[in-house]
């Protein structure tokens, strides 16, 4: 309190002044008793030369006339100056003639110890008493007693010092009441008056004046008060401002933004952990965040402190996890955790953000997913399969075990795709892919590779190569006859079979490429086997494949070389032996190994899809004959040369386009050409080959369907089909006449054929033998080597076309 109290102004001010008054007063009084103080002493000498002056003449007197009597009455006369002590009077011998010792030699006053400090106690006068010729005679001694002498310079000293002290003891006072009314009080108003307005509360409050004070220094204090506070007033109204803007921007995040203080109790929450807690913030803050979770989950909780320990361990204070954190809903998210460690006030705080990834982590597990696993089947794909496989084959050598590898492909699948639509076609390869797991072993590994593409790859058979073969085919055969089963899928009953190449690893320096690459090679060999089978690899195959492989690099060179060759084989009526039309057969001139038939090739290019660019070739070759032979009138109105088509052909988008295009560049008319295509790549697309054919019918082009009885040879398509004639196949001619099977056979596709008004061609006929049966049973045509073999062009236009201009000429 003491302290407080000295520590005000008007306190300082009063002891300053104080101090002030006190040290000029002393100072002043002191100047002022120094100064007559020497002039006291002056004066104790003018008194001494004063008394002398007074018995000078008296005392000269004496010592003139040696008169001791009167010397002593000189001296004894001096007795009335109370300040002397002592006065002799001396011959001039310096003999003392009469002497005076004052009694108050022994005075003793209160300020003999101050006069001592100041001169001696006592002053000694001699003054010389001469003559009138100037000749000393004697002296008079006098002592004085400075105290005594200096006794009214004391008086008035004390006088001077105590009146001086007190006015300027009232002098402070008086100023010090002025300060008090003029400063003190009106600053001490100031500052109650500011006191009272808080700073984070002033809402329009501001200091008063104080009366008669608005324009003076203290208005100035006042005014600038005021300025401050307004300026704390509107950066406050910034402030805030800017914390609700900061506040929206938090709330807006789709992140759980929120922090903690050290004691890990929420120091602030956004929105989205309010959400994320369902717990309003005003609840949240205070409350403890790992208790809070660990209410939810309390294995969650634990990693979320042990983060919370390891923040400040971390150098560059912040580190961030990805982890999986549930929510107040019980809805698990994944999450990107990053804690930031931060101070407030003085006091270690942790922010936290956590970061939704969940969809994010997601989507790229669906990717992955993706990369290695079927959509359709979710089966795995190839990817997958190549790394099952790579592990299988390592196990396998170091076990010395027998694995197998199984290449699983549908037959005619395509056909069910295409006329049933694709969804169906999906359904029926999800229902198989179940089938065929059905069927395996657990530890062995179904991958789809498109299409109706599977591989079913079996590990660790067995040690022997020979009982590892047998349980594959055992598995193999079972497969078959289970995916045989019907399926249905809506109101339909589908039955599909398969055709499986089998083979067993590991191989000697075999990579998944080549052990793949045989099992397809098996397969494909099983498909031509007549499907619905299976066929392990044997060494061969690899040769086959090897030589197909061959084949397509030779084949791309033959199309682009224009190595093929059409040939021309004559269709005649079986009954008058006439030329009715000619089928155009392809044959390949190869460099060594001469002419290559068809049957090794065609299947091939259809396969390749190169087969589109042959079947053109064979139509441009042929427009361009018919067009020669036409220009010199050798081509029969009635005459058409029929034209292989194969299903990818005819079911290019532009066939059609196409076909016109190459007609038209040689101004040929669809009236000398025919088209054969087989029921097989018809039934395909069926709505859309009847489309085709119709457009090309209205252009004068006809259709035959080419190895009628070798298909499905449904009536009811038959009926669908625009064709104009059916091709009978050799295998049926070939025996007919003596087969009583073929001969009912043919001789009832005869009767339809005539009853759907189609006209019928037999195909491989040799004999005449089978030209009577044909004729016995119904007007046809016939092909076959007895009528002619295929024919070059020059060979069919010298023997049929020569001759039928001659024929015309001469008729
Ligand atoms: P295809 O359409 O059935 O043609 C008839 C096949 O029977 C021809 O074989 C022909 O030489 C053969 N042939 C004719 N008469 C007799 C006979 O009395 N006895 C026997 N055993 N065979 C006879 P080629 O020329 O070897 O053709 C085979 C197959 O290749 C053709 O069967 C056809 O499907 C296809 N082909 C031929 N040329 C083409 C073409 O330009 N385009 C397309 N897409 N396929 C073609
Ligand atoms: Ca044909
Ligand atoms: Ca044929």
């Amino acid at each position: 309190m003491a302290e407080d109290i000295q520590k005000k102004i008007a306190f300082r001010l009063t002891r300053a002044s104080l101090g002030i008054a006190l040290m000029l007063g002393i100072l002043v009084a002191f100047i002022q008793i120094a100064m007559d103080l020497r002039n006291e002493f002056k004066q104790i000498d003018n008194n001494a030369r004063e008394i002398f002056l007074v018995v000078q003449n008296s005392a000269q007197r004496a010592v003139h006339l040696l008169d001791s009597r009167l010397a002593t009455e000189v001296v004894k006369g001096l007795n009335n100056y109370r300040f002397l002590t002592y006065a002799a009077i001396k011959d001039d011998n310096n003999q003392i003639m009469a002497e005076y010792e004052i009694a108050s030699d022994n005075y003793t006053s209160s300020t003999q110890w101050f006069t001592q400090l100041l001169t001696d106690r006592i002053a000694e006068y001699e003054f010389p008493l001469v003559n009138d010729d100037n000749v000393q005679e004697g002296s008079l001694v006098l002592n004085i007693n400075s105290d005594r002498g200096l006794a009214p310079f004391y008086n008035r000293a004390i006088t001077i010092f105590v009146s001086g002290l007190l006015r300027n003891m009232g002098m402070a006072i008086v100023l010090i009441l002025i300060f008090h009314y003029m400063l003190t009080r009106p600053l001490t108003t100031i500052s109650a008056r500011l006191a009272s307005i808080r700073p984070d509360q002033t809402e329009g409050r501001r200091v008063m004046h104080l009366s008669r004070h608005q324009n003076d220094e203290l208005g100035n204090i006042v005014n600038s008060a005021n300025v401050f506070i307004s300026a704390i007033e509107n950066w406050q109204g910034e402030l805030s401002q800017r914390e609700q803007q900061l506040r929206l921007i938090l709330d807006a995040s789709p992140n759980q933004i929120f922090a903690i203080d050290g004691n890990g109790e929420f120091i602030f929450v956004n929105n989205m952990t309010e959400r994320f807690y369902r717990c309003s913030g005003e609840k949240l803050i205070g409350k403890s965040y790992i208790h809070l979770h660990k209410s939810i989950n309390p294995e969650e909780a634990k990693s979320l402190n042990f983060c919370l320990k390891r923040l400040p361990k971390m150098k560059q204070g912040s580190f961030s996890v990805e982890q999986k954190l549930t929510d107040a809903n019980d809805e698990t998210h994944t999450m990107q955790i990053s804690f930031i460690a931060f101070n407030m006030h003085g006091k270690n705080c942790i922010l936290v953000v956590c970061v939704d990834i969940t969809e994010r982590v997601k989507a790229e597990e669906r990717v992955e997913y993706l990369a290695f696993f079927d959509t359709l089947t979710g089966l795995p794909n190839r990817n997958m399969l190549y790394e099952y496989l790579k592990k299988d084959i390592s196990r396998a050598r170091r076990l010395n075990l027998y694995g197998a590898l199984m290449f699983i492909d549908l037959d005619d699948f395509k056909r069910i795709n295409d006329s049933m639509g694709h969804s169906a076609g999906d359904q029926l390869l999800i229902q198989l892919a179940k089938e065929i797991e059905s069927n395996k072993r657990e530890s062995d590994t179904l991958a789809r590779l498109g299409g109706d593409e599977f591989v079913l790859c079996m590990p660790e058979l067995h040690k022997d190569l020979d009982v590892a073969k047998q349980l594959a085919v055992d598995l193999a055969e079972r497969l078959l006859a289970n995916i045989r089963k019907p399926i249905s899928i809506g109101n339909s009953e589908f039955i599909i079979s398969a055709s499986i190449g089998i083979i067993l690893y590991p191989l000697e320096g075999d990579d998944l490429e080549t052990l793949l690459s045989f099992a397809d090679t098996a397969m494909y060999k099983a498909k031509q086997l007549g499907r619905n089978c299976y066929k392990v690899f044997e060494d061969s195959m690899a040769d086959e494949a090897q030589s197909l492989l061959a084949l397509e690099s030779e084949l791309r060179i033959a199309i682009k070389q224009k190595q093929f060759e059409v040939k021309l084989q004559p269709i005649l009526d079986a009954k008058t032996g006439d030329l009715v039309s000619a089928e155009a057969l392809i044959r390949w001139n190869h460099p060594e190994k001469g002419t290559v038939s068809p049957n090794d090739f065609i299947s091939f290019l259809e396969q390749s899809g190169m087969v589109v660019d042959v079947d053109y070739f064979v139509l441009d070759r042929v427009c361009q004959f018919i067009k020669q032979q036409k220009a010199q009138g050798l081509f029969p109105k009635n005459l058409r040369i029929s034209v292989n088509l194969s299903a990818n052909t005819l079911h290019q988008h532009v066939f059609v386009s196409n076909v016109q295009a190459i007609l038209n560049s040689h101004d040929i008319k669809g009236t000398s050409i025919e088209f054969e295509i087989t029921e097989r790549a018809a039934l395909q697309r069926l709505n859309e080959v009847i489309d085709k054919a119709r457009v090309l019918q209205l252009q004068g082009i006809t259709f035959s369907l080419d190895d009628f009885g070798t298909g499905y040879s449904s009536l009811s398509y038959l009926k669908r089909l625009p064709v104009n004639k059916i091709k009978i196949d050799k295998s049926f001619i070939k025996d007919c006449v003596h087969d009583p099977q073929d001969d009912a056979l043919v001789s009832s596709i005869i009767a339809i054929a005539k009853r759907l008004k189609l006209g019928v061609v037999a195909e491989g006929v040799e004999t005449q033998e089978q030209v009577e049966w044909l004729n016995a049973h119904g007007s046809v045509y016939y092909q076959g080597y007895l009528g002619d073999r295929p024919l070059s062009l020059d060979k069919f236009h010298s023997k049929y076309l020569l001759p039928y201009k001659s024929m015309t000429l001469s008729s």
